[in-house]
């Protein structure tokens, strides 16, 4: 059985972006591939400025969504990066094998620091410690959006020049398990969800809130009066019908949309309808948890206690590979 490593930043509490684009797919995963381990990389997040408090804030916002989603400890380990710290140990030791150049080119890496004036090395070895939060655990699967298929292969590429340079087959070759839902666009339909373009829609917002979200939400530009046919394949809208509404839904919406049948807001008042039933659930799971956050820190001990056996056996046999381990007196 492939073992599966995934990681999300932690941004604080889901949005529907995260959860269709990655967090959904895990929780099927888990039920197909017991022991999965789910991280929330918050070392990650501290590349750029930020507030130590905020980010204490945002970890625990995204541990409690992320076990409202349906994420079981039962079935997998979910826990902090930062509880395990030999994702950092990993790291350093790939940073030594890793050419300058390839984190040069890495995109997000030329990105971000083209609008910085110092920037943090911290930042350039960002791909490093994702490497190493892979193959830490000698994951075999990445479930990864199409973004990420980039740094998925520098972890593929650290691995075969561990490999090579100790002569020994010890890391796998992580492959990416594409997630079936493609990128969401936000709901102002011109650049992906994000809570920093505030175009999002929360996971544990109220059904009143995600109605007046979806209200003014962009729609096909073409579709000026309702007498006007619609193309639904380049609505966001109808994007969104094909992740929350049932398969007979969907099609009764591109043929309405397509026939001028109905007008956006009766299109949007379904969609509602779709977000409500499959939101309600996970907001009413959110409730709990807050009632008892208690259940939180287990889920992220347990969670880091797992993580923190198999990551410490594979640095056991990294140290003894590269040459750091125990020193015994000279024969
Ligand atoms: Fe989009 Fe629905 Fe309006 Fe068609 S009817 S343009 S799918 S919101």
């Amino acid at each position: 059985m492939a073992r599966i490593f995934s990681g999300i930043q932690p941004s604080g509490e889901l949005h529907i972006g995260n959860y269709l684009g990655a967090v959904k797919n895990w929780t099927h995963l888990q039920e197909t591939h017991p022991g999965a381990i789910y991280c929330v990389v918050d070392y990650h997040a501290i590349t750029g400025a930020y507030d130590p408090a905020v980010l204490r804030a945002r970890r625990w916002g995204m541990a409690k969504s992320l076990l409202a989603a349906g994420i079981d400890p039962a079935k997998a380990s979910l826990f902090m990066q930062s509880d395990v710290p030999e994702h950092t140990e990993l790291s350093w030791i790939f940073t030594t094998i890793t050419p300058l150049g390839d984190l040069e080119r890495q995109t997000q890496f030329k990105d971000k620091s083209s609008k910085m004036e110092s920037i943090p090395a911290g930042l350039l070895m960002y791909p490093v410690l994702q490497s190493a939060d892979i193959l830490l655990y000698r994951a075999d699967s990445v479930p990864v959006g199409e973004d990420q298929v980039q740094h998925l292969e520098l972890a593929r590429d650290t691995s075969r020049k561990f490999n090579a340079k100790f002569g020994v087959e010890y890391f796998p070759e992580p492959k990416p398990l594409l997630t079936p839902t493609r990128r969401i666009m936000g709901l102002d339909g011109n650049a992906k969800m994000s809570k920093s373009l505030g175009n999002t829609v929360g996971l544990l917002e109220s059904d009143e809130e995600i109605w007046q979200k979806l209200r003014p939400a962009m729609t096909d530009p073409q579709r000026v009066r309702k007498s006007d046919p619609g193309r639904p394949e380049v609505c966001n809208i109808f994007q969104l019908h094909k992740a929350f509404s049932a398969e007979p839904t969907v099609e009764h919406v591109r043929q309405q949309c397509e026939t001028a049948g109905w007008g956006c807001m009766d299109c949007k008042k379904v969609l509602h309808e779709g977000m409500v039933q499959e939101l309600t659930p996970i907001r009413r799971r959110a409730e709990a948890l807050d009632a008892e956050p208690q259940r939180v820190l287990d889920a992220l001990a347990s969670g880091a206690a797992t993580a923190r056996g198999l990551a410490q056996e594979t640095m056991r046999q990294v140290r003894e590979i590269v040459g750091l381990d125990g020193l015994s007196l000279p024969a």
